[in-house]
């Protein structure tokens, strides 16, 4: 027998539609390619989203097209997402950091109908046009200006958009599982693979980010999200933070220390989410400023491993929770969440940062599990010290890839993600490594997220990755690639001193290399790739 309530569809359009009607004059602000920052409010990113819903729909674009965003976080990206979603179409944010082949291939690939573009990727559009086939309208996010009309006579202009759409539009109800945006993973190996949201599955994820054990945003927050809206829809956090009705401050191009620093003062910024690289640059650029980041309760930090140093600091330098979590484009992202259990209140202020430290436990909504590297049928111990392939499956978890090689799921339907975890009784998981980026040193595994994070521990040290370099005897070994503070000297030597004690001492790198800066990728990541390439045999050669 069913039950006999209301069904209404999952959808985006509900989200904005919450934010314009319960929290309208709630600011929205955002800090626009010019430097200039424009105050605004959910009842009019709402408006903006409707009129620019007909805008698109008067250009021809139907739903599931594809529309493509090359886009800062910033305001007229933020309504474009809710008028493409919203509309039935498919959002479609790109990684304007890929290399132009990829951009090209990827926007090839989803069957773009139109591009959506802040004017700093102008540059980048002009040098890839001739490859793409079947963008139609090429959309500057902005009013018009001439010097890119003189580039690009075709472009239709944002705010023209906007000026000659009508206001009046109904959000449409379809399906709740209907695509509503789509996500390449960066493609280190092979070509990127596209990942399409549902509504349902996006709406589910904004409410789980909201839950009190995940980051319990709420309408007294303000909201900063330093990760880019092309790294998995900025977490989900744009849809979240309609969802709550919560103040947002999308902080366009300029992420560094000094820009963050003065965002989070000037605002009154309550919770960031970014990458650690990020908050590494934050928490250098508030000290030189002597700024406390008062305002600031928590931060969310994941995508990559968060050393335990930058946690602490903090909390101790900061009076800030930094919580760790761990996703992946394929799961939206939100996957663990670090928030402690009552049980963990009575244990001392060292042994609950131990707790911390690690990527968290799932939220309901999502179930994680560990299988054994060599035989992939056997699922492995929950103690806290075996680890196995790490396999996810829950409600915003991926079914199929967009295109090409579509299968993502075992045959009893859990993706596996390539990450090697612990996960302990409580379902606390520890993710180790990549399974790619792991050292095998005479058949034992060292993890380069241990080492690395306990490199930048050291005061001299600014960022550092360890990798596998081949090995005649041990097959590989540990070699860390250093970029040193400003004006340090340390010397390859105090290094590894540093680690006596700290791991055991066949873990301990066998070479450190200072470089001038190491790579990221678009989402603030190392690529470990191109250091392996440059620095994989250099154990050999000498
Ligand atoms: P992406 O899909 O580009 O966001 O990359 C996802 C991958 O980033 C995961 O499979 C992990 O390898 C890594 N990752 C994300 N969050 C964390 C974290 N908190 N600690 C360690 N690795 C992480």
């Amino acid at each position: 027998m069913l039950g006999k309530m209301m069904y209404q569809p999952l959808l985006l359009s509900g989200l904005i539609e919450h934010a314009a009607q319960y929290h309208g004059d709630t600011a929205v602000l955002s800090k626009e390619v010019d430097g200039t920052v424009t105050h605004s409010d959910w009842l009019t990113v709402s408006n903006n989203a409707k009129r620019m819903a007909n805008g698109l729909a008067a250009l021809g674009l139907k739903p599931a097209d594809r529309i493509a965003t090359l886009a800062w976080n910033n305001r007229r990206h933020l309504e474009a997402w809710y008028a493409i979603s919203g509309s039935g179409m498919i959002c479609h944010t790109i990684n304007p950091r890929l290399f132009p082949e990829q951009l090209s291939y990827i926007v090839n690939d989803a069957d773009d109908q139109a591009l959506l573009f802040d004017i700093t990727f102008l540059p980048l559009i002009m040098a890839i046009k001739d490859s793409l086939k079947g963008i139609k309208y090429f959309i500057c996010l902005g009013a018009r200006d001439d010097k890119v009309v003189a580039q690009l006579p075709e472009t239709l202009f944002f705010d023209e958009l906007l000026e000659q759409s009508a206001a009046e539009f109904d959000w449409p109800q379809f399906d709740e599982t209907t695509a509503s945006s789509l996500c390449y993973t960066s493609g280190t190996t092979g070509n990127p693979k596209g990942i399409l949201y549902t509504h349902r599955s996006s709406v589910l994820h904004a409410i789980a980010l909201c839950m009190p054990d995940v980051s319990a945003l709420s309408a007294q927050d303000v909201l900063l999200p330093v990760v880019p809206m092309f790294h998995v829809n900025a977490w989900g956090t744009p849809y979240a933070a309609a969802l709550t009705g919560c103040s947002l401050i999308l902080p366009g191009p300029n992420l560094d220390g000094d820009s963050l620093v003065s965002l989070i003062d000037d605002y009154k910024v309550t919770v960031a989410l970014g990458v650690p690289t990020i908050w590494q640059s934050l928490l250098a650029a508030a000290k030189n400023r002597g700024s406390k980041l008062d305002s600031m309760t928590r931060t969310i930090v994941g995508g990559a491993a968060c050393p335990p140093s930058v946690i602490k600091t903090f909390r101790e330098d900061f009076n800030c929770d930094a919580i760790h979590g761990w996703g992946m484009t394929e799961t939206s992202p939100l996957g663990t969440m670090n928030q402690i259990k009552a049980k963990h209140k009575s244990l001392s202020d060292s042994e609950v940062n131990r707790v911390r430290e690690s990527q968290g436990r799932p939220p309901y909504g999502i179930q994680i599990r560990l299988m054994d590297t060599e035989n992939p049928e056997q699922v492995v111990a929950e103690d806290g010290h075996s680890q196995g392939n790490l396999q996810a499956r829950g409600h915003w978890v991926i079914s199929d890839y967009f295109t090409e090689n579509p299968e993502a799921v075992t045959e009893d339907g859990w993706f596996d993600t390539g990450d090697i975890a612990t996960i302990d009784a409580d379902g606390y998981m520890n993710i180790r490594d990549r399974a790619k980026d792991l050292i095998k040193s005479g058949g034992e595994w060292i993890s380069s997220v241990e080492l690395e994070n306990i490199a930048v521990e050291h005061p001299q040290v600014k960022m550092a990755a360890a990798i596998a370099a081949k090995h005649a005897r041990w097959g590989e070994r540990p070699v860390l690639i250093v970029v040193k503070e400003q004006g340090s000297s340390v010397e390859e030597a105090q290094i590894l001193e540093f680690y006596n004690g700290r791991v055991a001492s066949w873990q301990i790198p066998d070479k450190v290399i200072f470089v001038d800066n190491i790579v990221l990728n678009g989402a603030g990541k190392m690529v470990k790739n191109d250091l392996r390439r440059e620095y994989g045999n250099v154990l050999l050669d000498s």
